[in-house]
């Protein structure tokens, strides 16, 4: 049947048919598509993609930021201005409302581009067989008829139909709300009046495979899916306002309140204490107003969000919501698995073990180059040690990885699977077998998968020659201390024996002095199984496959800590950032290597293994993770327990995790955290978190990153705040002096603060880059709110007044330098303009020392490169341009009510920054003693 044939309608009865008829009737068949009808196929039902919702049109998005509450009063101030005839005023109000509308759009776009490029960062991908080749394709380049191979922590990326199922369970709760996994299986179901959701043998897009591993026939696609039925829209990324954010709404709120209250009592004082006409104090209250509110606030803290979740993507952590960025900087706990995130997952076999003696195993990493030697340093050979040559025979066969060498795309070895098993595919080869060889000479019959609770995984095989009366056996390989226990016999040097518990202590405490110097063991086990019992596959029970086996030996492979894992546990020990490991690995195995990195430092660590952590009460469970401690051997759904724990000990926790059924933890924890590489879909589907390369020392980075942006609000904070003081106290001068004091800053010159010369720096202190102290201190609170009492007070009070008290001083001496006293203060003509351009430029001034302040929070601005910030350095420079602007072009005078300044007037401004630097560097020396 060619493609074209394949009807819609076709898909909808794939239930109704025998498994041997799905094939035909979704023109397929058991070895896949061919390319080519692939093809066709993508042309007619096009890509496997949902949808988007419609997003609001970007032209609604843009006129938003001109409809705010405060855009609001300010064109109706503007449209005041206009009549009551202070048409520059009113034009300016318009401009600058429309500047900051702009200016809002801009921020809040690049922020969303930035947030836009994450999503493009996370594909799905799904497993098929193509022309009888398995193949991983992007899941979107699905099409109906395609074979797909599905596995537990898979996404299902189409609905489809089962053809082949081992224990197969899925979670539907995407679809459904039923979060108890259900079974499917590859039976026709023919009963009528069910819905198709309610059918055994479909599995849907959306859904998550919990256990078991299937083959599917694809059905539907895209929109055609249930998912795509109910669902427009799949969110890879939610942009949640965060707490910050949230916060800061509030925050606008209070100050535009604050600032309308301040506005209506200079409104009142202005025409009832001073006599002013109603137009001029509306007009006056009004710059009061523009004075007070924090414009941009808001976009510039949504970009600084962004632009550190796209370097932390640079890094290695693609953050799923904005809000995990602040999160992550009061981390204070991180709980870590050890495989893969502490060590390289890169298993080398290093030594064997059998009860009749020990063999070295040369050579590194998965190069084949090494041999198998005894004690006393002589080669091992197979062909006269029946012992040896099945440990290492059966460990091989009990693997599912592959090893490819490298080739002109990759440098280095890649594997295919399970690193520790790839490493007995590499001890097969060192030892002089031939892999492909190994497995004709025993062809796998059945596998009980690796989980992580059991701790090992058991393979059934036919053999070529019989061994111990049986052409049948199977083989188990796992963790030792639970695969003794179910050994009844073992085979050594010389031969088969009954085990005795003195063999079982040898072989334990064998085990025990691998583990102490850090590496993993695998005990090998088989059992030759018995004639009747092949008759009858389904007596393969894990129980039966799993008793009564005969131990052959220990596997002692090293996993080497990977690179800079030292140095970043080193940076936490200092941000007092606590590392826990949690493993499935053994005790001593993980507090030595522990120990080898460094986050273990004391003696007296305690080792808790899953068994012990059962017998623990919350409250033993909480005192114990007050010291050093390991949890070792624990399943992950333990892991909930601990996190649930440190959180009720008041502590921020991140935690780390990759199989399905870490999601509960990954859910729980502050800041979930998922492994790219190693990681199945469920678990990055619950994280906030995804690392790219697995690493731990990406974690740190991270937080190290969530710091700094926290530390850049804050900044970005006190300096927008640190001239509103300024600019209101010469105002009050003016009110409380009943008018004898001159208006010291007009209204256009606040707005030339404000909106034009602190913009651009004020933005360029949200992108500093982390504080090389930013790890010397210990996390933040979560309660620690972002606008202290301590920063307002630092900015309205302290910096404030001094800024305020350098402008007024300017404002003074101009007239005492020109009349000699103050007791005559003309409110008009070059005199009174030469004096507000000096209380202008002190304010700017004082500004641009103001920014440099900022830039660090305890260090002396020595230590800071002084040019490292490009933003900040265009922004002092556009600053200083539209100052002598408004100094030097006689067009701007008459608007700004400035004048051109003289050589004494500069030396007292460029006095200013340094006045002010020079206070906080006094301030931070203080501080630090
Ligand atoms: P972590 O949780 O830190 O990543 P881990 O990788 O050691 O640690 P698991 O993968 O749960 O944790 O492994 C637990 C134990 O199961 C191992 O210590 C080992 O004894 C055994 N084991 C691991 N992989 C296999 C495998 N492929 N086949 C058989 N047994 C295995």
């Amino acid at each position: 049947m060619s493609s074209h044939n394949y009807s819609r309608t076709s898909q909808k009865s794939l239930e109704t048919y025998a498994v041997d008829d799905v094939y035909q009737a979704a023109s397929s068949r058991a070895s896949g598509l061919t390319k080519e009808e692939v093809s066709n196929r993508q042309q007619i039902y096009g890509p496997n993609r949902l949808k988007e919702a419609s997003k609001e049109p970007i032209v609604l998005t843009f006129v938003k930021n001109f409809t705010s509450l405060m855009a609001i009063l300010l064109w109706v101030g503007g449209a005041v201005a206009l009549l009551s005839h202070s048409i520059e005023l009113g034009i300016a109000i318009w401009f600058v409302n429309i500047v900051n509308g702009i200016f809002s759009f801009v921020q809040e776009y690049r922020a969303s581009q930035a947030t836009e490029a994450l999503k493009k960062m996370l594909p799905s991908y799904a497993r098929v067989v193509r022309e009888g080749q398995e193949e991983k394709i992007l899941a979107e380049e699905l099409v109906p008829g395609d074979l797909v191979l599905i596995e537990e922590g898979d996404r299902i990326s189409a609905d489809g139909r089962v053809v082949f199922a081992t224990d197969l369970q899925v979670n539907q709760s995407a679809l459904t709300g039923e979060s108890n996994p259900v079974y499917k299986t590859n039976q026709a179901d023919e009963v009528p009046d069910k819905s198709l959701l309610e059918r055994d043998n479909m599995v849907f897009a959306g859904t998550t495979v919990s256990s078991g591993s299937a083959k599917m026939i694809v059905s539907a696609i895209g929109m055609e899916t249930q998912f795509g039925q109910i669902a427009h829209l799949t969110q890879t990324m939610v942009d949640d306002k965060s707490p910050l954010q949230k916060e800061l709404d509030h925050l606008t709120k209070q100050i535009s309140i604050i600032a309308i209250t301040v506005g209506v009592v200079f409104f009142f004082a202005a025409s009832f204490f001073v006599h002013q006409p109603l137009a001029q104090a509306f007009i006056f209250a009004l710059g009061m107003i523009v004075a007070f509110i924090p414009e941009g606030l808001l976009p510039t803290v949504t970009l600084s969000l962004a632009m550190a979740v796209q370097r932390m993507a640079k890094d290695n952590a693609l953050v799923k919501k904005l809000s995990s960025v602040e999160t992550l900087g009061a981390t204070s706990v991180i709980c870590s698995d050890k495989t893969g995130t502490l060590t390289q997952n890169e298993m080398t076999v290093n030594h064997l073990w059998q009860v009749s003696g020990q063999y070295d195993v040369t050579g590194l990493g998965y190069a084949t180059e090494g041999d198998i030697r005894k004690v006393d340093g002589k080669k091992a050979s197979l062909v006269d040690n029946k012992s040896l040559e099945y440990l290492v025979r059966f460990a091989h066969l009990c693997s599912n990885a592959q090893v490819l060498p490298p080739d002109q795309d990759h440098a280095t070895y890649t594997v295919l699977g399970d690193p520790t098993e790839a490493c007995l595919n590499v001890l097969a080869e060192k030892a002089g077998l031939t892999l492909h060889n190994n497995h004709t000479w025993a062809p796998r019959l059945k596998e009980l998968p690796f989980d992580s609770v059991r701790k090992r995984m058991t393979t059934v095989h036919e053999l070529s020659e019989t061994i111990d009366d049986s052409q049948h056996l199977s083989i188990t390989k796992g963790a030792p201390k639970e695969m003794v226990e179910l050994c009844h016999f073992y085979r050594d040097g010389s031969g088969l024996h009954t085990m005795t518990d003195s063999v079982r202590q040898q072989i334990l405490s064998a085990n025990d002095n691998f583990a102490q110097d850090g590496l993993r063991v695998l005990a090998i086990a088989y059992r030759p199984l018995e004639r009747e019992a092949l008759t009858d596959e389904t007596s393969w029970t894990q129980e039966y496959l799993e008793m009564d086996m005969v131990f052959l030996g220990l596997v002692a492979m090293s996993d080497p800590p990977r690179e800079g894992v030292r140095e970043a546990i080193e940076k936490c020990h200092r941000a007092s950032i606590r590392i826990i490991m949690v493993t499935g690995d053994y005790g001593l195995t993980a507090l030595s290597i522990a120990k080898k990195i460094g986050i273990v430092r004391g003696d007296d660590a305690r080792v808790v293994t899953g068994l012990e952590l059962e017998t623990l009460s919350d409250s033993q469970l909480k005192e114990a993770l007050k010291g050093e401690i390991v949890f070792a051997r624990v399943a992950p759904e333990q892991k909930y327990r601990v996190v649930t724990s440190l959180q009720e000990l008041g502590e921020v926790v991140a935690v780390t995790g990759d199989g399905v059924n870490d999601a509960p933890a990954l859910k729980k924890a502050d800041i979930g955290i998922a492994m790219g590489i190693t990681g199945t879909d469920v678990a990055k589907e619950s994280a906030d978190m995804i690392l790219t390369d697995d690493h731990f020392a990406s974690i740190v980075h991270a937080v190290e990153e969530g710091r700094a942006v926290y530390h850049n609000i804050k900044k970005f904070l006190t300096y927008i705040f640190n001239s509103n003081t300024p600019e209101a106290v010469p105002s009050a001068f003016f009110l409380l002096s009943k008018g004898f004091v001159p208006l010291p800053l007009t209204v256009m010159q606040i707005l030339a603060v404000d909106l034009g010369t602190d913009m651009i720096p004020a933005l360029g202190l949200g992108v500093e880059p982390p504080e090389p102290d930013v790890m010397h201190h210990p996390p933040r609170k979560l309660t620690d709110r972002l606008l202290s009492k301590s920063l307002l007070i630092k900015a309205f009070l302290w910096y404030g007044l001094i800024e305020s008290a350098l402008a007024m001083g300017a404002f003074f001496v101009t007239y005492y330098l020109h009349n000699g006293n103050l007791s005559h203060l003309v409110a008009s003509g070059q005199l009174y303009r030469e004096a507000t351009t000096m209380t202008l430029g002190a304010i700017i001034f004082c500004q641009i020392g103001m920014v440099m302040n900022s830039r660090t929070s305890d260090q002396s601005i020595r230590q800071l490169r002084l040019f490292s910030n490009s933003l900040i350095d265009i922004g002092l420079v556009v600053e200083l341009l539209v100052f002598l602007m408004l100094v030097y072009l006689p067009f701007f005078h008459e608007l700004f009510n400035t004048a051109s300044l003289g050589l004494w007037h500069w030396c007292y401004l460029l006095l200013c920054p340094f006045v002010i630097v020079g206070m906080e560097e006094l301030r931070k020396r203080l501080a630090d003693h």
